[in-house]
């Protein structure tokens, strides 16, 4: 221990412990760069998700760094750097294979809170103490020094960690006041580490979940994708609700589910599970498949009321697809992108009834056929009546030409009473299904 760290132990009353932590799972570069910064005479720690993950044998996703360097300094000790961020000014640190965020040491910025008590802005540098204190969770403000191997504890966090419990640093109801998206992280982070929420922030998570309607919709796109896209999408899905924080990223599909306990809970559960199964094989996600799927049960409830109200089934298609997604927006923001191929997933469900000759290749062939194929089989894995087609397609993608024209050819592609029915484009009738 040297004669800073002695003082900064004495100074916080914090514990300095050695830790056997697994060097080989901390990412080179990042420990590159914390040598390079103490070799200039900084301070630097990996803190955070990093350290968190280390002490309980997870893979971390991520190595951030906190320094008392500020961030001009560690952009003109590293080349390959670039200072990112106005909220938070930052510093991404480029490596070969990845790179790490270096940020120096902040304190809590009262003066910048505004009158709900939301912080606006939080540059204001601080020392460790501040940096530690102005983090979310005690076992988020762990630092770790990883050429010491020593751990700086400032908020009891590694007893934490041993219980397994998600304490706020601070009274919970002034923290999620200050930065409301803190009780989604505290749902998210409890449910991947299995840790229990402490009994006062649960209590304030269900008083004070309504503000996060003065987030920015940006912000909570930003957060759905950490919620869903993290490998416990199901696990969260399900916390959110109990939490009742869900309604209030999409109080349209939390209308549904609590209207209609059918085929659309199961829709969410199936495609969520299938999301995290997809992520633990490495294979690509995208937030269009969510959207189209958490808005799918809210759309068709549209849809199918302005058949009723005699509406023709492909103009009250096309209506309750534009108005779903305009009322999606101002609770978490849908880029272009997304909503683009979003709409083509839902559009494409109505193309797949269509198999006659050049239709079903032309359909095979678009971008979005896979993804909107897996949709589908969701759908009849959900209890939606489209199980013929599911595995219409699913054979159809199988076999060879000369069987695929056959199957183009056959009769029931025409007579099969779903198919008629449910073809937006051809049928009078009221509804699809
Ligand atoms: P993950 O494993 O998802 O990366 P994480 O805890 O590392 O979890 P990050 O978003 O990477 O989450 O944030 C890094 C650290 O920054 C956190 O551990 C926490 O100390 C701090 N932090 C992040 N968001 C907030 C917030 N809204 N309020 C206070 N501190 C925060
Ligand atoms: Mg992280």
């Amino acid at each position: 221990m040297n004669d800073l760290d002695q003082d900064q132990y004495k100074k916080s009353k914090g514990k300095l412990t050695e830790h056997s932590i697994d060097y080989g799972l901390i990412c080179e570069g990042a420990l590159d760069v914390i040598s390079q910064l103490h070799a200039t005479g900084f301070k630097a720690y990996i803190v955070g998700g990093g350290v968190r993950d280390l002490l309980l044998d997870l893979h971390p996703k991520d190595f951030d760094i906190a320094t008392d360097a500020t961030p001009e300094d560690v952009r003109q000790l590293f080349d390959n750097s670039r200072i990112i961020g106005r909220r938070f000014r930052i510093v991404h640190v480029y490596f070969e294979g990845g790179f790490t965020e270096v940020a120096t040491f902040r304190a809590a910025n009262t003066a910048s809170v505004n009158t709900q008590g939301r912080i606006i802005a939080d540059n204001t540098f601080g020392n460790i103490e501040e940096d530690a204190f102005r983090r979310d969770f005690t076992v988020n403000a762990l630092f770790y020094d990883s050429e010491k191997n020593q751990i700086l504890d400032l908020v009891d966090g590694l007893q934490d960690i041993d219980a397994k419990l998600l304490r706020v640093i601070g009274d919970p109801d002034l923290r999620f006041r200050e930065d409301p998206v803190r009780m989604l992280r505290a749902v998210r982070l409890a449910t991947k580490l299995n840790f229990e929420i402490e009994k006062s922030a649960k209590d304030a998570i269900f008083r004070l979940g309504c503000l996060l309607s003065e987030v920015p919709s940006a912000r909570l796109f930003d957060e759905m994708i950490k919620l869903f896209h993290g490998g416990f999408g199901l696990k969260t899905y399900q916390a959110l609700r109990e939490f009742d924080l869900f309604r209030h990223m999409f109080p349209l599909t939390e209308q549904v589910l609590e209207q209609e306990a059918n085929t659309f809970t199961n829709l969410v559960k199936l495609a969520l599970e299938n999301t995290d199964e997809r992520i633990r094989s490495g294979k690509s996600v995208t937030p269009a498949f969510l959207y189209a799927v958490f808005l799918w049960g809210p759309m068709r409830k549209l849809s199918k009321q302005l058949e009723l109200d005699g509406i023709t089934p492909q103009v009250a298609h096309d209506a309750s697809v534009k108005d779903t997604i305009l009322s999606q927006l101002p609770f978490t923001s849908i880029p272009k992108r997304f909503s683009y191929s979003m709409r083509d997933i839902w559009n494409l469900q109505y193309r797949f009834y269509r198999r006659r000759g050049k239709r079903a290749y032309q359909l095979f062939e678009h971008d979005r056929f896979r993804a909107a194929y897996d949709f589908l089989c969701l759908r009849a894995s959900a209890g939606e009546p489209v199980d013929e087609l599911c595995e219409w397609w699913t054979v159809f993608q199988d076999v060879d030409d000369a069987t695929r024209r056959k199957m183009t050819r056959a009769p029931q592609n025409r007579s099969s009473k779903q198919g008629s029915r449910a073809n937006p484009r051809l049928s009078k009738k009221k509804t699809y299904h």
